[in-house]
């Protein structure tokens, strides 16, 4: 640590991350019931940064019973929605009062620049929470007239919280994943497992005792680190689980379809991506350009919704490969505590294995990298920022998630074709088209198999608008008031007067 370059880490943030790390069970923080631990790494240099439990099916259990005595028995069914709203408000500001803490602890754990977890991850968490403060007030269910003849009835439906959830995360955006999922479950009255991704796990460790800080009944919140198996497996297996919320890959997201079936639990799943970006000739270059680079690159492209598949009218398809290639050549790796940093290490060595093999595999079928294409640096997880052409859409690289800086680039020539071949992918998560033409933007959009299109823009989020996929790309949105009905059930009650 504190390499040249980088900012000294905040007193409290080392202190934090040298702690005795346990798990939030009931309230309380206790080990792990096996007693045992493991690593969490900083990903700029591949060395240790903290220990944590290793939940086992045990603890899940432990947990499960916590957050079920919390629904059923506890003072949080009690609490009006208005205190709820206000707990997950109070949470909000006590994250912000530690906002430089959060942006450093995910540098530290997850290898993102700190700038980026200042002005990214950590204010919109903070934003999500009270935004969904916002909505605990507001869950109504409707009268409905009946049309039986003869009697009299006042029918009526309640949204009620769908009861005890098991959220189980990724490592891309810990802290903002982990806000995303806390926030309409405590906002609707639920109860909550999180199981944080085993290479992040400290922001939800030290979001847990701010959710204490906060005054949240115990048994509310629970936090379980661990491995996906056995730990998020139990959790999502559970016969007292009652809901299911999954943020991650594809293929773990079928298997936490299975493991719900045994009690039929509720699944939400937002899944993996291989979005296309569409720029069409009338497209502002200015903006198009740094946009499409924006769309791979930021996160180190390792976003669900990350712009994949550049898909670039042929006449200006060298213009902008060419652009895109400077902005690669641009920006400026290092590790994240660097200020200056525009893009850190990839999360673990396991990810840069990944995506350098898919790039092998890119190149040895006959694509060509204009830029990158490599590991960068002698330490840590990175890779050049990289844009492939020649590639054929049967390629793995163009059909499978590479969740790294990796975009490859093709040229069309009309909008049939266009519509055709971003739409042929197993996942519909995002998609993007920049041209100056407004008709062809919304037909584009209209046509589109995605859960999310932008328009001359990319990677623009806010708490009020759903996020979510088609296809294999997930079951159900999150955020916006879309996600209450992720995290609560109607009831129809029906009174003969
Ligand atoms: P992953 O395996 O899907 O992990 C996501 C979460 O699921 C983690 O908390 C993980 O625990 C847990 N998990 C793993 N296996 C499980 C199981 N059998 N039952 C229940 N939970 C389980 O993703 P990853 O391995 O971290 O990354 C692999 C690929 O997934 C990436 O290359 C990328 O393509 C994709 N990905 C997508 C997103 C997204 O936002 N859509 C995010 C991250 C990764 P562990 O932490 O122990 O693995
Ligand atoms: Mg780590």
């Amino acid at each position: 640590m504190g390499a040249a370059g980088e900012i000294a880490i905040d007193p409290k943030v080392s202190s934090f991350i040298a702690q005795k790390h346990r798990l939030l069970i009931d309230g309380q923080w206790v080990e792990a019931v096996s007693g045992k631990t493991f690593p969490t790494y900083n990903p700029a240099t591949g060395e240790v940064l903290a220990h944590v439990p290793e939940g086992s099916k045990e603890d899940i259990d432990r947990a499960v019973a916590a957050a079920r005595r919390a629904f059923e028995e506890g003072p949080w069914r009690k609490l009006t929605p208005s205190e709820r709203g206000r707990l997950l408000w109070k949470l909000a500001d006590l994250v912000e009062d530690h906002a430089e803490e959060f942006a450093e602890l995910e540098s530290l754990d997850n290898g993102k620049p700190v700038a980026v977890a200042r002005v990214a991850d950590v204010p919109m968490a903070i934003d999500l929470l009270r935004y969904m403060a916002g909505w605990a007030t507001k869950i109504e269910g409707s009268t409905i007239d009946l049309s039986i003849p003869g009697e009299q009835y006042l029918a009526y439906t309640r949204r009620e919280p769908v009861g005890v959830v098991g959220q189980i995360i990724p490592w891309n955006f810990p802290l903002l994943m982990a806000a995303w999922k806390l926030g309409p479950a405590l906002a609707t009255g639920c109860t909550v497992v999180l199981k944080p991704a085993e290479q992040t796990p400290l922001s939800a460790l030290r979001l847990g005792e701010l959710i204490c800080e906060a005054g949240f009944p115990k048994g509310v919140v629970n936090i379980v680190t661990g491995f996906g198996e056995p730990a998020g497996a139990a959790l999502a297996a559970h016969p007292d689980v009652d809901k299911v919320a999954f943020t991650g890959s594809t293929e773990v997201g079928k298997l936490i379809v299975q493991a719900a079936a045994g009690n039929l639990k509720k699944v939400s799943l937002e899944l993996g991506g291989k979005s296309p970006n569409i720029v069409f000739q009338d497209a502002d270059p200015e903006l198009s350009i740094p946009g499409a680079a924006n769309a791979i690159f930021f996160n180190h492209g390792q976003c669900c919704c990350a712009g994949s598949r550049l898909y670039v009218e042929h006449k200006l398809f060298d213009r902008v490969v060419e652009g895109v290639a400077e902005e690669a050549k641009k920006i400026k790796l290092g590790p994240g505590m660097d200020p200056t940093t525009e893009m850190g290490p990839l999360v673990s060595d396991e990810q840069q294995s990944k995506v350098l093999g898919y790039l092998e595999s890119g190149l040895v079928e006959g694509a060509k990298a204009v830029v990158g294409g490599r590991r960068w640096g002698e330490r840590g997880y990175f890779v050049e920022p990289t844009v492939l052409v020649n590639t054929r859409s049967e390629m793995k690289v163009m059909r499978e998630e590479i969740f790294g800086p990796v975009v490859c680039a093709v040229p069309f020539k009309d909008i049939d074709e266009v519509g055709q071949a971003a739409n042929d992918s197993i996942y519909g998560l995002a998609a993007a088209v920049w041209t100056r033409d407004v008709s062809k933007a919304h037909k584009v959009a209209h046509a589109l198999k995605a859960g999310t299109v932008w328009i001359n823009c990319y990677n623009v989020f806010d708490a009020a608008l759903p996020f979510g996929g088609y296809k294999q790309s997930g079951w159900g949105r999150e955020m916006g008031r879309e996600v209450l009905e992720l995290y609560t059930q109607v009831k129809a009650v029906v009174a003969r007067l």
